[in-house]
Parts: structure tokens; C-alpha cells; sequence
């Protein structure tokens, strides 16, 4: 067996992605500087309110919760 010493999450949520407000890339939620473009991810730039990716994250966000009442 070759294991690899992968985290183990068990018994708690996948972490969740959510869009760094700068560049636009996927980033852990509660990420303050972005690894991709090394700046505030929590600041919108202007790639990110240009995209309206703030309503498809909100949306995204509802389907989330829509989904784990349906179970
Ligand atoms: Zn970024």
C-alpha cells in the first residue's frame, strides 16, 4: 500500500471555493491574499464586478443551500 499522507476530512464539510474578487480564480473561502495574483481576494477588482460574478456567486450560493435542504 502506498498511502500518501492526503488530509483527511472526515466528518466535516469539503472545503469551499469561492472566486478571489481580484482575479477571478477559485480560492479556499476565508482566503485573504489571493495565491494567484497575491492581492486582497475579499476586495473586488474591477475584472470581478465587470464579470457580474458577483450575482453568479450569489446564485451559486442559494443553489448551495437549496441543495442541502433537499436531502
Ligand atoms: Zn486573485
Amino acid at each position: 500500500m502506498s498511502e500518501r499522507s492526503t488530509p483527511s476530512v472526515k466528518g466535516e464539510a469539503a472545503p469551499m471555493l469561492v472566486l478571489c474578487r481580484h482575479c477571478v480564480e477559485y480560492v479556499f473561502a476565508g482566503t485573504v491574499t489571493c495565491p494567484h495574483c497575491g492581492e486582497d481576494a475579499r476586495v473586488a477588482g474591477p475584472r470581478y464586478r465587470d464579470g457580474a460574478y458577483e450575482a453568479i456567486e450569489a446564485m451559486r450560493r442559494i443553489e448551495d443551500v437549496l441543495g442541502r435542504r433537499r436531502r
